[in-house]
């Protein structure tokens, strides 16, 4: 599969890379459509946060080809990795690059940065989402249409049950 870049900081491999798809012999090669609902994820959510956060947003599951979801157990069947609409990620360390999120504050730790992230996505006029999910140690968002967006956030409660929360009150969760 040719890689495809869809903004200066993501391309299509990242999000169709998978161990565990390797491990169990699955190709999780997206269909065009899928294609084109990654790059608009990259376009209106993913590349405005890494700019905003001027730190390194590491894809560590994009894409899911049915046979994959299946096997993976935090999402269900109506997943919207299965058409590319959703990215999980942690934030990544490296000098600052004076992107909005850079406070000049040294070394924040990897749950420091991801509460970052997390409250850049809820109030950045540059980003839109779908829904975003906080994990410990990830964050899941999507990305639909602008139409379709519903802006809902929610925190994982382990045993794979979710708190929906307002805005403001995921704006003060450390
Ligand atoms: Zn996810």
């Amino acid at each position: 599969m040719d890689n495809i870049i869809f903004t200066p900081h993501f391309t299509l491999l990242e999000f169709t890379e998978s161990a565990t798809a390797r491990k169990h012999g699955i190709d999780n090669i997206p269909m065009p459509e899928v294609v084109e609902n990654l790059r608009r994820l990259c376009q209106s959510t993913l590349e405005p946060l890494r700019m905003a956060l001027g730190l390194p947003v590491i894809i560590t599951s994009g894409y899911r080809c049915k046979a994959l979801n299946d096997i993976i157990a935090h999402h269900s069947h109506r997943s919207q990795h299965l058409k590319g609409q959703a990215a999980d990620f942690y934030v990544g360390w490296s000098a600052p690059t004076g992107g909005r999120g850079q406070s000049g504050d040294c070394c924040p730790s990897p749950r420091e940065r991801l509460i970052k992230a997390f409250r850049l996505i809820i109030t950045d006029e540059t980003i839109d989402y779908d829904q975003l999910i906080l994990y410990p140690n990830f964050i899941h968002v999507s990305y639909a249409s602008p139409e379709a967006n519903r802006h809902y956030i929610m925190v994982a409660q382990g045993n794979g049950r979710y708190a929906r929360v307002s805005r403001d009150a995921a704006f003060n969760i450390n």
